[in-house]
């Protein structure tokens, strides 16, 4: 099966619902057995956007036969209801995944959030354990996003042993897991990983150098064509709204610019279709993990390694 269309686009959307077919079987297995995952949500925000993307979440996991939870706070309820709901989610044992969509409100302290979900339900993989365990080389749950890289990576053939990977952002929830998974002794991993951060003097100049540029910066088609080298394999996590003359006024851009990085690249993913729905594809996967491992009934996941052999 080919994941790559118009000579060297790898599209996300093929490969995202390549896995959720896979995911599936898994599933079913886990109901026969019976175990419907659930994942539980929690929104404490008016922000359209985080409204949205629960919204998507809930969306593939009813597509997929996974139950889902919701919980809505007001954005301006006090903290402690919201470590009341997760502490009540994490009790609960119909209830195996727990995501809490960020960003939450300003009064509420993010990173105790983060360490308030039992870790062995902690699907989004923010918690200091799990995070712990993933730079160990021991990953309970690797993080959504560049767990989706790594499977775009995988299915397109492109195999980081070796190579020389440049990570353009270093946050928390992509640049800096991102380089974990690519520096860990194993599949998938293995690459010579150089990080680029908004101090970096001079970021076309590792890019350049790169046989796989991985952009996640927020900034709107930062990486063009002249920062790169023929041949390179692109992959975009940016989503930016900028203004557009159109009915919704505006549109999504990534952190490459598409056009003349296509004319360069090996590979580049697009934005939208590229690492969004893997995005939310590898958050069904880590519910049908942590439910797997909570009733201990084992079940196939297509990773790293797999989807290569299928192409
Ligand atoms: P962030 O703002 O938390 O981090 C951005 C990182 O980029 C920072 O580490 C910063 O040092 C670096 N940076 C900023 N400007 C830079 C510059 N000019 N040169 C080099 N580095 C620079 O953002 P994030 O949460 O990591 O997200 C990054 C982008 O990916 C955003 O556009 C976000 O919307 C998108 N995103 C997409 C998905 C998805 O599923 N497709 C998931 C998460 C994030």
């Amino acid at each position: 099966m080919s994941f790559v269309r118009d000579g060297n686009v790898l599209d996300g959307s093929a490969v995202s619902d390549h896995v959720r077919g896979q995911l599936r079987d898994s599933v079913d297995a886990l109901a026969d057995a019976g175990a419907t995952p659930s994942l539980a949500t929690v929104l404490m925000s008016t922000d359209p956007a985080s409204e949205t993307y629960v919204s998507m979440k809930q969306r593939a996991c009813d597509d997929l036969g996974i139950e889902s939870v919701h919980r809505e706070l007001d954005a301006d309820a006090p903290a402690a209801e919201l470590f009341e709901t997760v502490e009540e989610l994490n009790a609960d044992p119909d209830v195996n995944g727990i995501l809490v969509q960020m960003p939450v409100p300003d009064h509420v302290d993010k990173r105790r959030v983060l360490r308030s979900i039992d870790p062995a339900k902690d699907v989004d993989g923010f918690h200091p354990e799990n995070v712990g365990r993933l730079v160990a080389g021991d990953a309970r749950f690797k993080p959504c996003t560049p767990h989706g890289v790594q499977l775009l990576l995988d299915a397109a053939g492109v195999d980081p042993a070796g190579k020389h990977a440049v990570v353009v952002g270093r946050s928390d929830i992509v640049g800096k897991p991102m380089t974990n998974l690519l520096i860990q002794k194993d599949a998938g991993g293995n690459a010579t990983v150089t990080v680029c951060h908004s101090r970096t003097d001079d970021v076309g100049a590792h890019t350049r150098q790169a046989d796989i540029v991985i952009a996640a910066a927020g900034v709107p088609e930062l990486v063009d064509g002249e920062m790169l080298s023929a041949g390179t394999t692109v992959v975009d996590v940016g989503v930016n709204r900028v203004d557009a003359d159109n009915e919704k006024g505006y549109e999504l851009v990534g952190d490459v610019d598409f056009e003349s990085a296509k004319e360069v690249a090996g590979l580049v993913t697009p934005v939208p279709g590229g690492v969004g729905p893997m995005t939310i594809t590898m958050l069904l996967y880590n519910t049908v993990k942590a439910t797997s491992q909570q009733v201990d009934v084992p079940v196939d996941l297509p990773d790293t390694g797999s989807l290569g052999q299928e192409a």
